[in-house]
């Protein structure tokens, strides 16, 4: 689609759409087979699109690469950037941007904002700049919907050390992740019985990850388990000194709610685009299927999914005003946005008929990875709940 777009969007837009589609692209069949994993090209991305400055690591650096250069003192325009940054990514490959955001945006955004100064040195940094790579972890394979309610990992507290014991599920980059941000209940101390979360660096003595996952979709994302075998932590390793604990970990949930509409979006972008090119050079019954109404209803309701949730995900580009930070919007443009890429890749691999069901299509890639996003960040279930505890106080 084209949005009409003024012509610094359409720059921005096509140069993030060329780059993506350039180089991320032919690496995507590697990738999604889990021959070749995402990290090499998030670091070749950050320096060749100079990210340092576009996403503002480090305040010193100075604008350089292939970014597309934003007027200066134009936060509007910033704020499309870097929306568009994500969704065009994700058009190309929702896993690797599924890996991207959880190691830049929910390990190295978090503790660069609530971390002390020694940690932002020494881990967000290097994370923001891809030289590291990132976890977050709070699931557990007892506690998923009910992750802080039910949480079993404890940090039992020694004095100048805390004792981590337990174990995280389906976390995204486990298998190869440099550095985890790991949730557990506090056993004594001052912050007995909060939830906290603690750095941790691979190489602990007790800390070991499982393999990767076999998974319906989101494949060249590695997923997998992080095990807690009585892991000695000195006491710097709590994020921030120790933090306001569901406050915490409701912003993080927030955030990553954001990041994930954005990634169905994408999703749903693309497959649109994909469908509606197709419907107008297949032909049948001598004509072009675009031409039929049957076809022209589907591709009309994907368009009004699709116009909706772009008003979510480019909403503090439309109406000029940062994202809100109510709980009940974020939970509903997420839940909205994550039901649309389902059911727009759904809807395309239709219009493409059995070629739609071929892996060279691209759009059965991109319904099994469209999947993932009503499912993590909270399920459907959980925004549900949320949003009706919002509404109703
Ligand atoms: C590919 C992938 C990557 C992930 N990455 C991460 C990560 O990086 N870090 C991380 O911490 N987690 C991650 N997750 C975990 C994800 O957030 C959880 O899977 C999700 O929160 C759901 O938890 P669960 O799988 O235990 O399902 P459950 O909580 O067991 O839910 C099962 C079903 O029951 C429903 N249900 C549960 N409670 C209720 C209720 N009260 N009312 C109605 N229905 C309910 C759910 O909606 C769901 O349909 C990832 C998951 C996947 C699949």
């Amino acid at each position: 689609m084209d949005w009409h777009l003024g012509s610094t969007e359409q720059m921005i837009r096509d140069t993030f759409r060329a780059y993506f589609h350039e180089q991320l692209e032919p690496l995507v069949p590697a990738m999604e087979r889990g021959e070749q994993l995402p990290y090499p090209f998030m670091r070749r991305m950050h320096r060749e699109l100079g990210l340092d400055a576009f996403l503002s690591v480090g305040a010193e650096a100075p604008a350089r690469g292939k970014t597309p250069s934003v007027p200066a003192g134009d936060e509007r325009v910033a704020r499309y950037a870097r929306t568009t940054f994500s969704v065009e990514m994700a058009r190309v490959s929702p896993s690797f941007a599924l890996s991207y955001g959880a190691s830049v945006g929910l390990f190295g955004a978090n503790v660069a904002k609530r971390g002390t100064a020694e940690q932002v040195t020494r881990y967000a940094m290097p994370v923001l700049r891809c030289e590291l790579v990132g976890s977050w972890c709070l699931t557990e394979p007892q506690a998923g919907s009910d992750a802080l309610g039910g949480m079993q990992t404890r940090a039992r507290y020694g004095g100048d050390h805390y004792v981590l014991r337990g174990a995280k599920t389906f976390i995204t980059n486990a298998p190869y992740a440099d550095v985890f941000l790991v949730y557990a209940r506090v056993q004594g101390g001052p912050l007995d019985g909060s939830i906290q979360p603690f750095i941790l660096e691979r190489g602990m003595p007790g800390l070991t990850t499982g393999g990767p996952m076999k998974k319906m979709g989101m494949r060249g994302s590695p997923t997998g388990e992080v095990f807690l075998e009585e892991v000695r932590v000195p006491c710097e390793q709590l994020l921030g000194g120790g933090v306001h604990q569901r406050d915490h970990v409701k912003s993080s949930l927030a955030q990553e709610r954001l990041g994930l509409a954005t990634l169905s979006y994408g999703i749903a972008e693309r497959c649109f685009d994909i469908a509606r090119d197709y419907a107008k050079q297949r032909h049948q019954f001598g004509q072009p299927i675009a031409n039929f109404q049957l076809v022209q209803q589907r591709l009309a309701r994907m368009y009004v999914a699709l116009s909706n949730a772009r008003r979510f995900v480019y909403a503090d580009y439309y109406s000029d005003r940062p994202l809100s930070e109510s709980v009940a919007e974020i939970c509903a443009g997420k839940l909205y946005c994550a039901e649309v890429g389902t059911f727009v890749a759904f809807e395309a691999i239709h219009i493409l008929g059995g070629y739609g069901y071929m892996e060279e299509f691209v759009v059965e890639r991109l319904a099994r990875d469209a999947k993932l996003i009503e499912l993590g960040g909270g399920t459907t279930e959980m925004q549900i709940l949320t949003i009706a505890r919002e509404i109703l106080r």
